[in-house]
């Protein structure tokens, strides 16, 4: 008999969503987290969009569960009153060129399952969004942004109201198989050390989520993480308020990232970003590169004609847990019970990169199914 029957580590928007859906089917719920409060890592450095699942790849997880990560999420928000902003997409064109690539964008989501979107022309955009500059654009509606930090909060609160218990400032350091299960070391930020044996292990340390497969003595090449910093910058001067919906540019063959957009935050703020920046193993460099400014201005002054340099302000930085490196081809998350591999009621989640936020929810689901709850 085990100490506790399933035991989660972190506490970041995905580890929540497993909490909270886990700890209303079974009792003795644990969830770990290094850090003294919830979400302090990527599940707060992101762009808090609700995506709609419309480039990733036919019958990919990230494409299925972001498309049904959305409508959970909505509902959810819905039924206990997280504030969301449906403000819609724009992806817009600037060439003739692009024109073209916009219908394919269409074709793209349509074969995705996702039907929301249409082609609307200049007259509509600018309806829309009077101070930009676009030849035609794919409009998605329903995609919108949330407050993150709201959803953390009341998933936190579900976990607890069901039984869960979160034990933070815990770090886990060890991790070794038992007959019935596992046995795991904590260090607490006191120093303390303390061992307790689960039933069932699911990891969702996100950034560090590779080691801790490692740890479990899952030590795989493919599920090796590579780190991707995603910097941005806010809009400065009163600029953010000639702006109300996300608007993209056109994605450029290649690109890591979704190309320099604009996010629009619940509070008004205007961050231009992500962008993609290659940091290989360094899982904790937050720093912003002032110098990319002058690039970030540069790749969005074309759409955005009333942006001077001076308006762009250092903002946040997110790290992307990314299964892939500078030209690897685009890689699936790996969400995977590890029975084959020797290690059964062991849940590994590795690569969990946009749209995690978005998909939390039917990631949680997910991951119970593979439990059989
Ligand atoms: C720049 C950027 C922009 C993004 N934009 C979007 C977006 O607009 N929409 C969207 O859907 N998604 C977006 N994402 C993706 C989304 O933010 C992530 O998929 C999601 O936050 C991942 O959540 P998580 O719980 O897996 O990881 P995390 O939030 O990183 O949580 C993991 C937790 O595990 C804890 N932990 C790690 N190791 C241990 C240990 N040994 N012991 C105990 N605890 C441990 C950590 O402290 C951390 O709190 C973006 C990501 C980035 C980087």
């Amino acid at each position: 008999m085990t100490d506790t029957n399933i035991s989660i580590i972190g506490a970041g928007v995905v580890g929540l969503a497993i909490a909270s859906k886990v700890s209303a089917l079974t009792d003795a719920v644990f969830l770990l987290e290094k850090n003294l409060k919830f979400g302090q890592e990527t599940s707060s450095r992101n762009s808090e969009v609700i995506h709609s699942g419309i480039y990733y790849p036919k019958d990919s997880l990230k494409a299925k569960l972001c498309i049904e990560g959305k409508e959970l999420l909505y509902r959810y928000c819905d039924k206990y009153e997280i504030p969301y902003n449906k403000c819609g997409k724009l992806i817009i064109s600037k060439s003739e060129e692009e024109d073209s690539i916009l219908g394919n964008i269409l074709e793209y989501a349509h074969n995705n399952g996702v039907q929301d979107g249409k082609i609307i022309e200049k007259e509509e955009i600018l309806q829309l969004e009077p101070n930009i500059i676009a030849r035609q654009a794919v409009f998605f509606p329903t995609t919108g942004v949330i407050d993150s930090h709201s959803l953390m909060k009341r998933l936190e609160t579900e976990s607890i109201n069901n039984g869960t218990e979160i034990v933070y400032g815990s770090e886990v350091t060890n991790i070794k198989k038992i007959n019935e299960g596992y046995e795991i070391t904590v260090s607490e930020q006191s120093g303390s050390e303390f061992s307790f044996t689960t039933r069932y292990l699911i990891n969702a340390a996100g950034l560090n989520a590779d080691n801790i497969s490692s740890l479990t003595g899952i030590d795989k090449q493919e599920y090796r993480q590579y780190f991707w910093k995603g910097e941005y910058f806010s809009l400065a001067n009163g600029k953010h308020k000639l702006i109300s919906r996300l608007v993209y540019p056109v994605p450029l063959k290649n690109t890591v990232g979704l190309g320099i957009h604009t996010t629009v935050d619940l509070s008004g703020r205007v961050k231009l970003g992500p962008n993609a920046v290659f940091i290989e193993n360094n899982r904790k460099d937050y720093s912003i590169t002032p110098g990319h400014k002058e690039e970030f201005y540069q790749s969005v002054k074309t759409y955005l004609p009333f942006l001077e340099p001076e308006d762009l302000v250092p903002d946040q930085v997110g790290i992307r847990p990314k299964l892939q490196k500078p030209g690897d081809s685009v890689r699936d998350f790996i969400i995977k019970e590890e029975s084959n591999a020797g290690f059964p009621g062991f849940v590994n989640l590795l690569g969990i990169e946009s749209p995690g936020l978005t998909a939390c929810l039917s990631i949680a689901e997910y991951v119970l199914k593979l439990l059989q709850f």
